[in-house]
């Protein structure tokens, strides 16, 4: 598929504007898994297709890693994780890439990529868990498409004023795809805000306690990872800056949710 480009001249923008089409009131949603009301401007159909044609891409791109023991550990932290998210109508599917690259990732479509040089440095299966429980948290918090809504509100915002003076059109450009977490497309995977890491941590020791792992072991990793030189195969590290207040605010929820 390409990327669509939607194009609009004043006049669209006039009618849209006016028919409450393009912000619609409508365009907040309650996200019950955050407990708070977000901004949706992106279609459960857009997100899909944009994630399931970044999965295809990143599959052609990279190596997969056949290696049985590495797939047996991610398959298993990843069906335990799904049950406990309840996340279960999404076509989950876990990769492992075939690089020293200490990352993961995963599509709003739950596809899901943990690459060798991160489960490399993950000595138990709570490590693996806690990433996966904070991804999959981004993919609950509909993180993705939050980030892609903000990012299309201030490009319409920009284009009301830039219609004035020029048609110009709406590019449902790479930035957008990067911003709806398809951006591995591009190689480019934009970092999520403060407020997304801190619900994903959230979310993500919620995930791991209800799978049966012990929430200390999110605290270990992140401990362990925070020490770790930010070096040029560190890219988890530059989408998911380790610190103390994280770890902090992680310690906070554990004992509120009076997890031991
Ligand atoms: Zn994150």
């Amino acid at each position: 598929m390409r990327i669509r480009k939607i194009s609009m001249n004043r006049r669209d923008i006039v009618l849209g504007l006016a028919a409450g089409s393009i912000i619609p009131v409508s365009g907040c949603a309650q996200n019950d898994a955050l407990g708070r009301s977000q901004l949706q401007l992106v279609s459960q159909n857009q997100l899909m297709s944009l994630s399931q044609q970044a999965w295809t891409d990143a599959l052609q791109r990279e190596r997969v890693l056949r290696d049985p023991g590495y797939n047996r550990r991610l398959q298993r932290v990843g069906a335990n994780m799904v049950s406990s998210t309840g996340m279960t109508d999404l076509d989950w599917e876990f990769v492992v890439i075939d690089s020293d690259q200490v990352n993961a990732w995963v599509l709003p479509n739950g596809k899901v990529a943990f690459y060798r040089g991160i489960l490399d440095i993950m000595e138990e299966d709570g490590h693996i868990a806690t990433v996966m429980g904070h991804e999959m948290g981004h993919v609950a918090g509909r993180h993705a498409a939050e980030r892609a809504s903000q990012q299309r509100a201030s490009q319409i915002g920009l284009q009301i004023a830039g219609a004035l003076l020029q048609q110009q059109g709406v590019n449902f450009d790479q930035n957008m795809a990067a911003a709806l977490g398809a951006g591995v497309t591009y190689g480019v995977i934009l970092p999520y805000s403060r407020q997304h890491e801190f619900e994903a941590d959230r979310l993500g020791v919620d995930y791991m306690v209800g799978a049966g792992y012990e929430p200390h072991q999110a605290i270990d990793f992140w401990l362990a990872m925070s020490t770790l030189h930010q070096d040029a195969s560190f890219e988890f590290m530059s989408t998911h800056p380790s610190d103390e207040a994280r770890v902090d605010a992680m310690r906070a929820h554990i004992a509120s949710r009076g997890y031991s």
